[in-house]
C-alpha cells in the first residue's frame, strides 16, 4: 500500500513537473519572438514630490501582450528573459519607448527606465542608452536610470564605468527596490549614482510597524549624507503620503497618485 501511494505520489508530481516545463519552454519561445512582432508594450506611473504632487518623473513599466493571453506583467516574463537572454532585446525595446514617449512630457519631466544588472554589465550598454537618447533627441538629463537588484553584479568594474560615462552624459541613475537584495550597499559602494528608491515593502506597515520606519529612517539619513535624493515607493494613502513627507522624503509613487498607465501623460488623480 505504501508502496503505491508513493507511486501516485510520484506520478502526481511528475505530471506537475511535466506541465510547468512545458509552460516554461512554450512562454520562452513566444517571448522570443515578442519584441520583434512589437508585442512589448511601456506603461507609464508618475513619480511626484510629496510637498506639492508635480510630477517630476514617470517611470517605464514593461507589459508583453501576448496573443490569447492578455496582458503580462513583469513578475511573470522579466526573470525569464534574464535567464534565457532576451533581457537586452526587452530592455532596449523599452528603453526607446520611454525615450520617444518623452518627447511629449513638459520640460523638466523625466522618464525612468529599469535596467536589469544583465544589462549593465553588457559591453555596449553605454552605446544602447547614447543611441536611444541620439534617435529621440531626448536630452540626458531627461533618462533617469534604475539599476533593478533581481540578479548579482557580477562584473561590478565594467559596470561602474558605465555609470561614470552615463552619468558624466547627464543621465540621473537610481538604485532600485533599495533595502532588498543582498547587494544594495554593494551597489551604492561601487557606483555613484543619484537616487534611491525604497522598496515597497518597507512602505506597505511605515506606519504600524516600529521596526520599518526604523529602517526607512535609516535610509533616509543614509541618503541624506551621501546627499541622494530618495524616492517612497508603494505609497497607497494619504497618512503613508504624510508620515514620509514628515520623516524627509522628498519623491512618492504610488496608487495614491496613479496606478501605471498607457499613455505617458502623468495625470495625478490625485491632488488633495
Ligand atoms: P519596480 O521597478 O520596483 O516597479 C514598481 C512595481 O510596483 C510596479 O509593478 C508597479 O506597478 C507596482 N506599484 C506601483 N505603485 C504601487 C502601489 O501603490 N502598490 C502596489 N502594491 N504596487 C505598486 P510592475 O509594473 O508589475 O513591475 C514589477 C517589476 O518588474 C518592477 O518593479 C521592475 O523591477 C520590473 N520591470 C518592469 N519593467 C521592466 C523593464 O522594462 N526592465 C526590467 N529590467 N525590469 C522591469
Ligand atoms: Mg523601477
Ligand atoms: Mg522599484
Ligand atoms: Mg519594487
Amino acid at each position: 500500500l505504501a508502496k503505491d501511494r508513493g507511486r501516485a505520489r510520484y506520478e502526481v508530481f511528475d505530471d506537475d513537473l511535466r506541465y510547468r516545463i512545458h509552460q516554461r519552454l512554450d512562454s520562452e519561445l513566444a517571448l522570443r519572438d515578442a519584441v520583434e512582432l512589437g508585442q512589448i508594450e511601456s506603461w507609464y506611473q508618475p513619480i511626484v514630490d510629496l510637498q506639492d504632487h508635480k510630477v517630476v518623473a514617470t517611470e517605464a513599466l514593461a507589459r508583453w501582450r501576448r496573443p490569447e493571453r492578455g496582458l503580462v506583467m513583469p513578475g511573470d516574463f522579466i526573470a525569464l528573459a534574464e535567464e534565457v537572454g532576451l533581457i537586452k532585446g526587452i530592455g532596449s525595446t523599452v528603453l526607446g519607448q520611454a525615450c520617444r514617449a518623452a518627447r511629449g512630457l513638459p520640460q523638466g519631466v523625466a522618464v525612468s527606465v529599469n535596467v536589469s544588472a544583465r544589462q549593465f554589465v553588457q559591453d555596449d550598454f553605454g552605446d544602447v542608452v547614447k543611441r536611444a537618447l541620439a534617435e529621440s533627441g531626448l536630452p540626458p538629463e531627461q533618462l533617469w536610470l534604475e539599476l533593478t537588484e533581481s540578479a548579482v553584479l557580477d562584473a561590478i568594474d565594467s559596470a561602474a564605468r558605465t555609470f561614470q560615462e552615463l552619468r558624466s552624459l547627464g543621465v540621473r541613475l537610481a538604485i532600485d527596490d533599495f533595502g532588498t537584495g543582498y547587494s544594495s550597499f554593494t551597489h551604492l559602494r561601487a557606483f555613484t549614482v543619484d537616487l534611491l528608491k525604497i522598496d515597497l515593502t518597507f512602505i506597505r506597515d511605515v506606519e504600524s510597524s516600529d521596526h520599518d520606519r526604523a529602517i526607512v529612517e535609516g535610509i533616509l539619513r543614509l541618503a541624506d549624507s551621501l546627499n541622494l535624493d530618495v524616492v517612497a515607493e508603494g505609497i497607497e494613502t494619504t497618512s503613508q503620503r504624510d508620515l514620509l513627507r514628515s520623516m524627509g522624503c522628498r519623491f512618492g509613487q504610488g496608487y495614491l497618485f496613479s496606478k501605471p498607465t498607457p499613455s505617458v501623460h502623468p495625470e495625478v488623480q490625485f491632488a488633495h
